[in-house]
């Protein structure tokens, strides 16, 4: 398993240069699986035939963002309205039309606006199944996306797609506000659209999922925490770690969460970038803050590539079993 998935990781730079700006070469033959960073904790995992989103928020409107971060200045070029709790959420139906062009399944990990705001309109322009909790789920409803769409977790299943499979795993909520932050509040049954911010903004619990696809086992989080007993053991060759500034509340995060799942061949830093500020503006500080992530995991796990994305560029990952 080991061998074979660092064999695919030395595709990896390979493939990159031979495929980034290129359209993802047909599946079918080659089970290429081609990631793509979508912003925020949003992500495309797409074999060419098979669509599969996490948390895709591809809106990026000027609302609220956690405590901790540094605060995005608005340029005199940004013309996005500011958003308070109590405003009604409006996703960009352009940004999702020109970024999200189809979907089979969309995973949603928790009911924060950053991770939910664009999924009922996605579901109902693509008719992908939504992978989430309850909470999450009667979001959708509340945005009348049909029933048959809906499938709704708690953590344990571990269902079977046919082109993949997927774990889904118990997990925790990035712990913001220096480790204040909680929640235990569900976004209700019987919840009409249009919600405000707050109303998409309940957690409602939170999952991370193992999705084996091609040979590969690709663990996505969607924020800075995990239980280390849900993952010990797993052993993906993609990981998707949540690496902005809140990690560092946690004992050894990534110390532990590297030793848990056997030194990883490749980790994709998530959720580290300003959500706040337009795709166009200056990740810099982001940018900057991101190095102490990648020192972290040097340390713990040297033979681990990390690669930093950039929105929508693909990183295809080397075919399984070469
Ligand atoms: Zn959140």
């Amino acid at each position: 398993m080991r061998k074979s998935a660092l064999a695919s990781l030395a595709l990896v730079a390979t493939v990159i240069c031979a495929y980034a700006g290129q359209k993802p070469p047909s599946s079918e033959k080659t089970g290429q699986v081609i990631l793509r960073w979508l912003g925020t904790a949003g992500w495309e995992i797409s074999d060419g035939t098979t669509v599969i989103l996490i948390d895709p928020y591809v809106s990026r409107i000027f609302g609220p963002q956690p405590p901790g971060r540094t605060p995005y200045t608005q340029t005199p070029e940004d013309k996005r309205p500011l958003y308070g709790w109590d405003d009604v959420a409006r996703p960009d139906p352009a940004a999702i039309d020109t970024h999200v062009k189809r979907a089979d399944f969309v995973l949603v990990t928790h009911t924060h606006y950053d991770h939910v705001l664009d999924v009922p309109q996605i579901a109902l322009k693509t008719h992908a199944a939504v992978v989430g909790t309850e909470s999450t789920e009667n979001v959708l409803r509340a945005y009348k996306v049909p029933e048959e769409q809906l499938i709704t977790v708690r953590g344990g299943e571990d269902y079977e797609f046919g082109s993949f499979s997927l774990k889904v795993i118990p997990s925790l909520h990035s712990p913001l506000d220096h480790k204040h932050y909680f929640s235990s509040e569900t976004a209700p049954e019987g919840m009409k659209a249009p919600l405000t911010l707050r109303q998409m903004h309940p957690e409602g619990g939170t999952l991370a999922f193992l999705i084996r696809f091609h040979g590969h086992q690709i663990l996505a989080f969607g924020g800075m925490n995990y239980i280390e007993r849900e993952i010990v053991g797993l052993e993906p060759d993609v990981v998707l770690v949540g690496a902005a500034a809140s990690r560092k509340e946690i004992h050894d995060y990534s110390g532990r969460l590297m030793r848990s799942l056997h030194f990883p061949a490749l980790v994709l830093p998530t959720h580290w970038d300003n959500f706040t500020a337009p795709f166009g503006a200056s990740q810099q500080p982001s940018i900057d803050a991101l190095q102490s992530f990648l020192e972290e995991i040097k340390a713990v796990s040297p033979k681990t590539t990390v690669i930093i994305p950039k929105y929508f560029e693909a990183i295809p990952l080397g075919t399984a079993g070469q």
